[in-house]
């Protein structure tokens, strides 16, 4: 194996295609991966703008999957080399108050690769075992590399909504079509997706839940809008700009307020395997590392589909 790789690094709020060494597994419980299929987040782009703030310097990225070439000595048995993988990019503290009752999804401490850690856009990763998820053979790569996005799909569920219930899902970009075929999958046909500018259209207080999957100026008030009296609001994407909203007018509908963040991720490699979801469909195209001043320029006015990266073969 070579002993420097191709990365997409931050360091001191600039991007840059770096050479950086290839991490090594020792005596510890970490895995070592070579990055196969890499997917680019709205998140990937706030850390590139510096609106996250981050470790410094930082190799960007958490949706991938990849082949297992190493693993530490506490690691050995539980992969073995030429493994198909994908990886949970929320690296569970394991001894804060949701770890400690099995919760590591809400983990309060954990890392996250790509914004505390060094993330997937680079030819190798080395990740903490637990973290690593063989997939069935059925599964292709770049279906894999979509088990985050699926996961955080899967938290709407928490709201307790039904399949009965009148939805509405605010978007219209690939969050809010991967969404939308997810709850499809799983029995929610009566389900409307509409873009912000369309939400003055709808019929008022029609909608037993209203879902979020990116914040907009007046949000609320639309989601407000839409929802009927006693209805549910579910706000689903992680921004970072804060939401504002009348509170005369919310008031009045005594809305039920969800914030949720993930599902199981178990779940969503499951759903991922059953091939229901039409991830090609969702797929913009197959680049190179240093491709990505074009593809970040593109993704960050047109969030439709989602780019991947093939960083190993960069
Ligand atoms: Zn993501
Ligand atoms: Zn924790």
């Amino acid at each position: 194996m070579t002993e420097s790789m191709k990365a997409l690094v931050k360091d001191e709020g600039r991007l840059s295609i770096r050479a950086v060494p290839v991490p090594v597994v020792g005596q510890d419980s970490d895995v070592l991966v070579r990055v196969e299929m890499a997917g680019l987040c709205r998140t990937d782009i706030y850390v590139a703008e510096d609106v996250f703030k981050t470790s410094s310097p930082l190799v960007l990225g958490h949706e991938f999957s990849g082949f297992v070439e190493g693993a530490g000595d506490d690691a050995a048995g539980r992969f073995k080399v030429g493994d198909r993988v994908t990886i949970n990019p929320l690296l569970q503290c394991g001894c804060c108050s949701s770890c400690r009752i099995g919760q590591t999804m809400a983990c309060q401490d954990g890392d996250f690769l790509g914004i505390d850690k060094d993330g997937c856009f680079a030819g190798w990763i080395k990740v903490p075992v637990d973290a690593v998820y063989v997939i069935p053979d059925s599964m292709s790569l770049e279906c894999a590399a979509f088990s985050e996005p699926v996961a955080a799909s899967l938290a709407v569920f928490k709201a307790g909504i039904g399949t009965e219930e009148k939805g509405l899902i605010l978007g219209g970009n690939r969050f809010s079509r991967l969404l939308e075929s997810i709850m499809r999958f799983r029995g929610y046909e009566n389900l409307t997706v509409a873009a912000p500018e369309e939400v003055e259209d709808l019929e008022a207080s029609s909608y037993d839940y209203v879902i979020e999957t990116k914040v907009f100026p007046g949000l609320i008030d639309a989601m407000i809008h839409a929802v009927r009296p006693g209805g549910k609001i579910i706000l689903k994407s992680r921004d970072f700009r804060p939401v504002s909203f009348m509170p005369y007018t919310a008031i009045k509908k005594e809305p039920v307020l969800h914030i949720v963040n993930y599902g199981s991720f178990e779940d969503a490699l499951e759903i991922l395997a059953s091939g229901a979801l039409g991830i090609s469909d969702l797929i913009e195209g197959f680049y190179d590392l240093d491709e990505y001043p074009s593809v970040f320029e593109r993704s960050r006015s047109d969030e439709s589909l989602k780019p991947l990266f093939a960083p190993w073969r960069s």
